[in-house]
């Protein structure tokens, strides 16, 4: 196996287990495949009340479920949060963020671009036109049938909107390079794109311990995806841009993913993130001598059945290699008469 797994055991929802000194691993359960999350409390200190608590990592999604095993954490672990810290706007994370930092009235914390984006997505459309989010789906090879039944959902959805609270009308803005201050330690922002816009990870260079939210996950790789809000985007650049940076942090650093276990092994799992996403890209080259679709390629990329809910991911994920292959100008894409992309590899 490319990475070792620490000896803690798995906490149950809602409990926790110390997985370093001063630091409390959590998990929060998820109505998805994807079926946890796991969320941080790192040993902080407030100069200004003069209490100790903890500064939290990502919140849990924004369902009355994490409220109630959030209540009932909160009173057995009997201190306060000192700060929420947020890696990325996706609703698993920020979801229960504006709870929180209301209850203990704290500082949140997230990149920029991660707040405003977070801000955008949930207030949803506010009655904007959908037909650009037909016409994505149309671009990406969905039937008639798909993109009209798509659209119909749409009117009765709100959307992401639902599964994240009010968000906080204030941050504190992380950024590349700089520093936050947790205990007595300082933690150094390191930023990851392509599954987000500017991803936050926080890395303690004192105890080699890195808080690597959904940019580096053990046993599974994050969905890098094209969404209709940028057709044009190019994700798995960003992302594969972004990866070799942390093969200069330790080898014997204690990655702490926001899914799965807690592991070593940081240099062989960005190695191999890498290499997946590249045999993904040779398949495709192989797959589309033939002009195809973005849809055709989902074969191609995902062995398992795709349920509704993934075939939205499985769509973006597909759409961000086809868009990095026709970029880096090794496709064409054209349009046919219906509408759909061809990507063909020249
Ligand atoms: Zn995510």
């Amino acid at each position: 196996m490319a990475v070792d797994f620490i000896d803690v055991e798995i906490p149950e929802p809602g409990q926790w287990q110390e997985v370093s000194p001063g630091i409390l691993w959590l998990r929060m359960p998820l109505p998805f495949d994807l079926n946890h999350i796991n969320l941080y409390l790192i040993e902080d200190y407030d100069a200004t009340s003069k209490t100790k608590g903890y500064a939290l990592i990502d919140t849990g999604i924004g369902l009355p479920k994490t409220q109630a095993l959030w209540d009932s954490l909160l009173t057995k672990i009997n201190a306060p949060l000192t700060k929420v810290i947020v890696t990325h706007l996706h609703p698993d994370h920020i979801g229960m963020a504006g709870y929180l930092v209301d209850k203990f009235r704290v500082p949140f914390y997230m990149s920029h671009s991660e707040y405003f984006v977070a801000r955008a997505l949930s207030a949803g459309s506010r009655g904007a036109s959908g037909w650009q989010d037909d016409e994505y789906l149309v671009r990406c090879g969905m039937s008639a049938d798909y993109v009209t039944q798509a659209s119909e959902k749409r009117k009765n959805n709100k959307g992401v909107g639902q599964v994240i609270l009010p968000i906080p009308l204030q941050h504190e803005r992380l950024q590349e390079g700089e520093e936050i201050k947790i205990g007595t330690d300082h933690w150094q922002i390191m930023i990851g794109r392509g599954h987000s816009p500017e991803h936050v990870c926080l890395y303690n260079k004192q105890t080699h311990v890195l808080i690597s939210g959904d940019h580096v996950l053990p046993i599974i790789t994050p969905n890098i995806g094209v969404y209709s809000t940028e057709p044009n985007a190019n994700p798995l650049k960003m992302y594969l841009d972004t990866l070799p940076q942390f093969k200069n942090l330790p080898e014997d650093t204690l990655v702490l993913p926001s899914h799965k276990q807690p592991f070593i092994g940081l240099h062989n799992r960005v190695d191999e993130l890498i290499e997946h996403h590249h045999e993904h890209l040779e398949h495709l080259r192989e797959f589309c001598k033939e002009g195809k679709t973005i849809k055709d390629c989902l074969p191609v990329l995902f062995k398992r059945e795709l349920n509704e809910h993934n075939l939205f991911f499985a769509i973006a994920e597909a759409f961000s290699h086809l868009n990095y292959l026709y970029f880096q100008q090794e496709m064409r894409r054209d349009i046919n008469d219906i509408g759909h992309y061809i990507f063909s590899t020249k």
